[in-house]
């Protein structure tokens, strides 16, 4: 019988008190922490008779190594930065600077290159990086400053008293299969906090249930997504020009599916390629890692590719809403950062320096509330007004219409698109509502048996094993690794559903958007339908698709122990 993770109940927690919290160690929660120390340091020097200590200011990530969890493209545009750390390139892990781009339009085997770039795809003067080693550099910088970082802890749960958000608990250490504690069970630390700061990536957990909780995205649109899906290959030298980058539309995608490919070529003849997947696509029998498999089979990509040799896979979901699915911020104790808060230009493919810059007003913000003693909303509510002055609302308002234009196919965005870029991103209307994307799929009843113009991105890859990989050889490059015995983390909130309306319903979509093969339907000759679920939780690479594209919402992703998951060093 399937036993999910939940906090143990009576267990008495260590208390730590805390001036700050900052709950995840990408780029906005090291931001957010670097740019506080520099305001401490900066008040320390003027007040040397009442200085501010940074002993009490904490980073949670719940990776082993500080980037292990960090996936992205990567093009850093590099103006936040140079904000928070003027000179930056000069010690930052910086791989090329990019000098040249291009957009193709593929058919299945033809491509028709954009006689100019785009102007939101011109990326002169962005660096092609590693997230995962800028990110343990920023890390490196934080820990510099004094402020700990306590990898390997995950932010399990919030501490809530009436409105106000009153600390975080970390995971419970040491919990076997059956939920029960273990010989060395460590039980979380209940970390009491005058100001709790999300900064979990996109679908951050605590997040969810905050914005669940307090309804922070009343009146907004509902939050969209994408799942991006990345290799990393080390091609023939000369094959791809460092700081060469190439954005790809159309094939192996059909006009009813919205998302793109990357090809970013970095240092010693790696390359990092990937594709998105919105995933607000109607066919639930769609595979995103599929889509990726079938798009290096094209041959423009296929020649790029000859002779080299695929080295990490990983995937991780993004926002895609916009402006107007970005919740409220800050409230009684409580702020938002970055993906978390939905604050992500995906009509560029950037969120990096964006997720920054929240991160440094909400440090900003942070910092007035501590020197007045007050972390109620009256003060921590400027760190909104913050964004909302910032050059965040401009980037992002130009682009406010965006992902909701293509919500009825390929050529409809297109022309939205070319609308709103004269409208400055107005188009036909002021705003433009949105569907969330598991409400998009389809029923099977309603499909082609065979999937008609979209079979081909259907079902589990099989892959050569030279270019195209199937998920189980994919998924082993991830360096994914869990404690074994510990309950399921992807809690089915009603495992009937699984077994009877979404095999005859959906066909069960759980076991192809996951790109880790985490869901199994298996034979079971006591149920109806003759399969039922099976998980395999430690293959997880924490995209957060199931807690996303689930039609029925019964998948909730929480934290696993603290230290598991991928492990994407060099992605
Ligand atoms: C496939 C793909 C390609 C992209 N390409 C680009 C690009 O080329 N350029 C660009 O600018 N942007 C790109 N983006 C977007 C960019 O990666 C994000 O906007 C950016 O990483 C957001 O930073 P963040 O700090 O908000 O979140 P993240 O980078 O996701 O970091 C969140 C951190 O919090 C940790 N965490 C989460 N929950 C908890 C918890 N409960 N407790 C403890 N720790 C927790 C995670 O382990 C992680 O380390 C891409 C994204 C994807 C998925
Ligand atoms: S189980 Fe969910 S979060 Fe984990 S890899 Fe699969 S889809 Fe992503």
């Amino acid at each position: 019988m399937l036993v999910f993770r939940q906090p143990l109940p009576n267990v008495e927690r260590p208390q730590m008190e805390a001036d700050v919290v900052i709950v995840g160690g990408g780029p906005a929660g090291m931001a957010c922490a670097l740019r506080l120390s520099q305001l401490l340091d900066e008040h320390n020097a003027k007040n040397p008779s009442s200085p501010l200590s940074k002993e009490n200011i904490y980073v949670l990530e719940k990776a082993r190594e500080i980037g292990q969890h960090c996936l992205s493209g990567a093009l850093l545009d590099p103006r936040s930065m140079r904000e928070l750390l003027p000179g930056f390139e000069k010690e930052a892990p910086l791989d090329a600077e990019v000098k040249d781009e291009a957009v193709y339009f593929l058919t299945r085997t033809g491509k028709f290159k954009f006689p100019i770039t785009p102007p939101p795809l011109r990326d002169h003067g962005n660096y092609v990086i590693s997230i995962n080693r800028f990110v343990k550099w920023l890390g490196s910088k934080v820990e510099e400053t004094g402020i700990t970082v306590f990898t390997g802890f995950a932010g399990s749960e919030l501490l809530v008293e009436g409105d106000r958000v009153t600390g975080v608990r970390t995971d419970d250490k040491g919990v076997d299969k059956q939920n029960e504690p273990k010989s060395n069970f460590e039980p979380g630390y209940d970390l009491k906090s005058k100001i709790v700061i999300l900064a979990e990536g996109s679908r951050g957990s605590l997040t969810k249930k905050l914005i669940g909780s307090f309804q922070l995205d009343r009146d907004r649109n509902p939050q969209t997504y994408g799942q991006g899906v990345k290799e990393l290959w080390e091609v023939p030298s000369g094959r791809i020009a460092p700081g060469q980058v190439i954005y790809t539309m159309g094939w192996p995608l059909t006009t009813k599916e919205y998302g793109g490919a990357w090809i970013y070529g970095g240092k010693d003849n790696i390359v990092s390629l990937g594709f998105v997947t919105g995933l607000d696509y109607p066919d639930p029998r769609l595979d995103p890692q599929h889509v990726l498999q079938d798009f290096k089979e094209h041959p423009f990509v296929a020649s790029l590719l000859a002779g080299g040799k695929m080295i990490r896979y990983g995937a991780k979901s993004l926002p895609y809403g916009g402006w107007w699915s970005v919740p409220q911020l800050a409230g009684n104790g409580w702020m938002i950062l970055g993906d978390s808060a939905g604050l992500l230009n995906s009509q560029r493919l950037k969120g990096i320096h964006l997720a920054i810059k929240s991160g440094m007003l909400a440090a900003e913000t942070a910092f007035d509330a501590l020197v007045k003693g007050d972390s109620s909303a009256a003060v921590l509510g400027s760190y909104p007004q913050r964004v909302e002055n910032s050059w965040i609302k401009q980037e992002l308002w130009k682009v406010r219409n965006f992902h909701q234009g293509f919500e009825h196919g390929f050529w409809h965005g297109l022309v939205h698109a070319g609308l709103q870029q004269f409208t400055g991103g107005r188009g036909l209307h002021a705003r433009y509502a949105a569907t969330a994307g598991h409400r998009r799929l389809k029923k099977l009843n309603t499909l082609p048996p065979d999937g008609g113009a979209e079979a081909h991105l259907l079902n589990n890859a099989k892959g050569d094993g030279k270019l195209t990989f199937d998920k189980l050889t994919d998924l082993y490059h991830s360096g994914t690794r869990h404690e074994e015995d510990q309950p399921a983390h992807l809690v089915i909130h009603d495992t009937n559903i699984c077994n009877t309306r979404s095999v005859t319903e959906y066909g069960n979509p759980c076991q192809h958007f996951c790109p880790a093969n985490v869901y199994e339907m298996v034979e079971a000759s006591d149920v109806p339908a003759g399969k039922q679920i099976s998980l395999n939780p430690s293959n997880c690479v924490h995209c957060k698709t199931c807690d996303i594209m689930d039609p029925y919402e019964i998948i909730t992703w929480v934290p696993p122990e603290g230290g598991g998951g991928p492990n994407y060093d060099g992605m």
